[in-house]
């Protein structure tokens, strides 16, 4: 359980940097003047959807890691079962199990 919390720990820093860096980025491309088109525009707003799911991820993360504290972490929040580990490895920060995360596509 201590190693999923330093791993969720860990891609949360990782993706906070992301976000900071991306900030950094958008507020570059702000000086070249949105609205005008070219090849920049669409970097920045590639950038700006990029910082958009980053931030949603950031946000699972944190609520994977409060539900660490609470003791409802790796429970499928719709249905209640026990979300299958391997799904865990890979996604740490999931709330849903596997077929909970089909049915909502
Ligand atoms: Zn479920």
């Amino acid at each position: 359980m201590s190693s999923e919390r330093e791993t969720l720990e860990q891609a949360l820093k990782e993706t906070l940097a992301e976000i900071e860096q991306l900030n950094k980025k958008l507020e570059d491309k702000a000086d070249y003047g949105i609205g005008k088109g070219g090849p920049t525009i669409y970097e920045w707003e590639f950038n700006l959807a990029l910082r958009q799911s980053l931030e949603a991820k950031a946000r699972s993360i944190r609520a994977a890691l409060r539900k660490m504290q609470d003791g409802g972490y790796g429970i499928c929040e719709v249905c209640g079962q026990e979300i299958d580990a391997e799904r865990l490895a890979v996604l740490p920060h999931t709330t849903l199990c596997i077929k909970c995360a089909q049915a909502r596509r």
